[in-house]
């Protein structure tokens, strides 16, 4: 499956003898001669005319070009849907079905090329959510693509009754072990959940009172992703739980945009304030392992360019290294390693794209960065 942990492990890959195949593609399968045969072939096509510029390594690019149109094969033949394969010789061949689109490409680089799955990986957030009261528990597993019902039961709870005096006092006690090990019992169920599959947020729906003795029950990882709590009828259906679940976290994700822009806007300003915006600065931060969130509009275009000695990345494009002298290589797309960067000194990335927090990008080229501790001054 593709997560945090495949995508950081290929962040991580890169040859400088020879490129890394990467392959985006949708299976088609409307027709008995599907278009992305023919997709696949032009690309393949594509590849062939840069064959000067590997000629030393081209046999070995093309073995695995031959591997990744075979497993393209097999993937059709499986049902697969949406495929990101990326090859490098014995050292690399990692593929996998993805539930979303990303545009479709052949890609032949000193690294994989990722930047349209850590797009992704923000979008396809997964979530829980639990509809709870006294005696009936639901728990949900929800993506933007599909909501499931994990699991629904009612524990049995003795009744309340009003007898006054001894009786009363017990019958409370009763009741109240009752429902305590009802909750105890849902969030441990969630907790399963989240060792099972993980998610980066929990809504609760119940009354005040029952979802905030949930909450002091729930293990503290998960306690930690509560995003929402609000009422909800018991008997709704899991189509509503599940489109509640998405808007209540696509609101909570605005919102922490908002703040971490407010805090960016506050600090970049400052003498030896926390944050720093414009690619140039942004760079450095990366290459200092200072990053803790990166902020990056979705509209961001960016040039730059890599030293081939000694790795650096740089907004030049030509010419010689600051560090080392080494010559600078073009990158495709500027932005990727920096990003790629950030996710692996364990940064969060944002990427904005509301058009009122990507204007208060824009004085910054569209990219900014809120540090781990302040600039030396
Ligand atoms: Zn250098």
């Amino acid at each position: 499956m593709l997560d945090r942990q495949a995508l950081l492990r290929l962040s991580q890959f890169r040859r400088s003898d020879r490129p890394v195949v990467t392959l985006y593609l949708k299976i088609d399968r409307t027709s008995s001669e599907p278009k992305h045969v023919i997709r696949l072939k032009n690309l393949l096509a594509e590849a062939e005319a840069q064959r000067s510029k590997f000629n030393a390594v081209w046999e070995e690019v093309q073995r695995d070009l031959e591997r990744v149109s075979a497993y393209v094969r097999d993937a059709y033949a499986q049902g697969a849907q949406h495929l990101a394969v990326f090859a490098c010789g014995d050292e690399l061949f990692e593929a996998f079905s993805l539930p979303y689109e990303l545009p479709t490409a052949l890609h032949l680089e000193s690294i994989p090329v990722l930047r349209p799955l850590f797009r992704q990986l923000q979008r396809y957030e997964r979530y829980a959510a639990v509809l709870v009261t006294q005696r009936l528990g639901r728990v949900f597993f929800v993506t933007p693509d599909a909501v499931e019902e994990v699991v629904a039961f009612e524990d049995e709870i003795p009744p309340r009754h009003d007898q006054g005096g001894w009786a009363q006092a017990r019958l409370q006690r009763h009741h109240d072990e009752a429902v305590y090990q009802h909750l105890k019992r849902v969030a441990d169920v969630v907790f399963e959940l989240f060792q099972a599959r993980g998610f980066s947020g929990l809504v609760m729906f119940g009354t005040e009172e029952i979802t905030s003795a949930l909450r002091e029950l729930l293990h503290p990882y998960v306690q930690d992703r509560v995003i929402a709590t609000t009422p909800m009828d018991i008997t709704a259906t899991t189509k509503d739980v599940g489109q509640t679940t998405l808007s209540l976290a696509r609101e909570r994700r605005r919102e922490r945009q908002r703040e971490l822009l407010e805090l960016f806007e506050s600090e970049v300003h400052r003498q030896g304030g926390r944050a720093v915006g414009g690619f140039k600065n942004v760079i450095a931060a990366v290459q200092e392992g200072r990053v803790q969130v990166l902020l990056v509009n979705e509209t961001c275009d960016v040039t730059g360019g890599r030293c081939q000695q000694c790795g650096a990345l740089t907004t030049a494009t030509s010419g010689e290294c600051d560090y080392c002298g080494g010559q600078v290589e073009p990158l495709r797309d500027g932005l990727e390693p920096v990003v790629a960067g950030a996710f692996q000194q364990g940064a969060d990335v944002l990427f904005l794209s509301g058009r009122s927090e990507q204007a208060r990008l824009e004085p910054f080229e569209g990219i900014g960065a809120i540090l781990r501790y302040p600039l030396a001054s």
